[in-house]
């Protein structure tokens, strides 16, 4: 299976970047994970403008427009019909010197390649999840390939038996590890409203309007960490795993301690509206 580096294609074992390269050195860059379904990408157009929106962000001058991305990534998705998603890293590239300052020329390394997705297990029963404090940065709408404080807190998660880290600041929750919280509060679906303290997630984004065109009463409103433990149902939410019930939150039931009625409609409604675009 090929992989795309800098303008080739090529076989996976010969992509090779420097080890200079400020992706490695720093982690200096930004990524994309985009979902392909029956070989279509989905929601590549605000996959596309989150990209942009990183990009500025981090002040690395890259613009490729849809088509351009639409075309770099087609040749590497599988004809087999199984859901797929793309990887897309980009870094502000290999410099001569390892200094913290931005090199006098930026030649971005530009990386993607395609991987199956693997049907979450444990989605149809729910999971278990933690709730911790969020150690993250404060620009956490960038997606940078900077995930050192993800990864050890989705890994503190994982050693106790649980499969996500639900992140909480100042008793307010935020966000997964690598997900979105939603959460149904008094018969409605809260989410956290976009800011700096969240990544914009598609998935997320899908769902509220997928809520909204159904008339599933949903809001964007802050969450506390006591209503969290109050609620009816408790979900995360990314591009791989889609929607995920959460039924046991820090060693504890959320309500009945099965996945709910919420949280069952919206995957049904989230599940044809997949199909309905291949
Ligand atoms: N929040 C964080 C921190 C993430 O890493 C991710 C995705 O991995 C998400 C939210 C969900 O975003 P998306 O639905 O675009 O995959």
């Amino acid at each position: 299976d090929k992989v795309y580096l800098n303008g080739a294609y090529l076989p996976l074992a010969e992509a090779k970047v420097s080890v200079l390269d400020r992706g490695f050195l720093f982690g200096d860059g930004v990524y994309e994970v985009i979902p392909a379904y029956a070989g279509k990408l989905f929601r590549l157009e605000s996959h596309v403008q989150r990209l942009n929106n990183s990009l500025a962000a981090i002040r690395l001058p890259l613009n490729y427009s849809v088509d351009e991305w639409q075309n770099i990534f087609q040749p590497l998705l599988n004809n087999n019909g199984k859901d797929q998603y793309i990887y897309l890293q980009i870094t502000r590239g290999y410099a001569p010197k390892r200094d913290h300052g931005f090199p006098a020329e930026t030649i971005p390394t530009v990386f993607a390649m395609c991987s199956e997705i693997v049907p979450f297990t444990g989605k149809t029963v729910g999971i278990k999840a933690v709730t911790l404090d969020d150690t993250r940065w404060q620009m956490c709408q960038v997606k940078a390939i900077t995930l050192l404080a993800n990864i050890l807190l989705r890994q503190q998660a994982l050693d106790q038996g649980a499969a996500e880290a639900i992140l909480v600041k100042n008793g307010r929750v935020i966000e997964g590890a690598a997900s979105n919280i939603f959460a149904v509060i008094d018969g409605v679906l809260v989410t956290p409203p976009k800011s700096h303290e969240i990544l914009p997630g598609i998935t997320r984004d899908v769902i509220l309007e997928l809520a909204q065109a159904n008339n599933i009463a949903s809001r964007e409103a802050d969450i506390s960490l006591a209503e969290l433990q109050a609620a009816s149902e408790v979900w995360v939410a990314s591009s791989t795993r889609e929607i995920i019930p959460i039924v046991d939150l820090d060693g504890t039931a959320v309500a009945d301690g099965k996945p709910g009625p919420v949280w069952q409609k919206l995957d049904k409604l989230l599940q044809d509206y997949k199909k309905s675009l291949s």
